[in-house]
């Protein structure tokens, strides 16, 4: 499932391509767009980009965006103007170059709409902070307050935006926090370790395109599974349920 890593992945590179190219028309259908809440775009330039949390957008020439939420498999490729369609693509946005950004996904959770106002759009979902941007002392007031266990407070998109399932679980990892912790209940040591890892592994797994397998080898990633083993002291991988999903975690690191 895309999180932050992956969609800022995304966002970086339509920095690279489509910034400055004047949209001709978009085509898809529901769920992943809905045509009769587009606006007409047709002429419209891509301004610049932005993400928060999980959402990405695409800004134009005219103050609005349009907005991209990769639901659990969605993905964004520019297809040069004569290649066929990338497989399972649900929607497509066309350029003037002939070339066109496909909007790939198989399991069709993502969405693509438009918001007037980013900001607007933002206030509107109630979303907390960025986590790559909130700062140190926002996130330590919000946790040292909050009776929520660990990983229930990372993936609460109202309190700090962009954390998903399996961040969460590298985050508690690097700061040796057991998921179930409720953060009430951590002294301040424990809470900045927390401050310090979200920042280190989200910049991280941006900084390696969010690919998995060029991922640090002491990160617990790779190891979400049972029957695996941690890669810094061999304890058996454990799990429990969090919000209806698997937390893994290393009982001997994580406590
Ligand atoms: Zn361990």
């Amino acid at each position: 499932m895309p999180e932050l890593p992956e969609v800022e992945t995304i966002r970086l590179s339509l920095d690279r391509t489509v910034i400055g190219h004047t949209i001709t028309a978009i085509s898809g259908s529901k769920p992943t767009i809905d045509p009769g809440n587009l606006p007409p775009v047709s002429g419209r330039k891509i301004a610049g980009t932005a993400r928060h949390g999980k959402f990405l957008f695409a800004d134009l020439d005219s103050g609005s965006s349009l907005v991209f939420h990769f639901g659990m498999t969605g993905n964004l490729t520019l297809v040069p103007g004569d290649e066929p369609d990338p497989p399972y693509s649900r929607a497509e946005i066309f350029f003037d170059d002939h070339a066109r950004l496909a909007f790939t996904d198989p399991r069709r959770f993502g969405r693509l709409g438009w918001a007037p106002d980013r900001a607007a759009f933002i206030a509107g979902r109630r979303l907390g902070p960025d986590a790559l941007t909130i700062s140190r002392e926002r996130f330590l007031a919000d946790a040292a307050g909050t009776g929520r266990r660990a990983k229930l407070f990372l993936l609460d998109q109202h309190r700090i935006a962009g954390i998903g399932n399996i961040y969460a679980d590298e985050i508690l990892f690097a700061a040796g926090i057991h998921p179930h912790s409720v953060l009430q209940e951590c002294d301040p040591v424990r809470l900045s370790l927390i401050a310090t890892a979200v920042p280190y592994v989200l910049n991280s797994a941006v900084d390696h395109a969010a690919d998995f397998g060029k991922f640090p080898e002491t990160w617990i990633i790779p190891y979400r599974a049972c029957g695996e083993s941690c890669p810094c002291c061999s304890s058996p991988i454990d799990r429990v349920v969090v919000a209806g999903r698997y937390a893994y975690f290393c009982p001997f690191c994580q406590r």
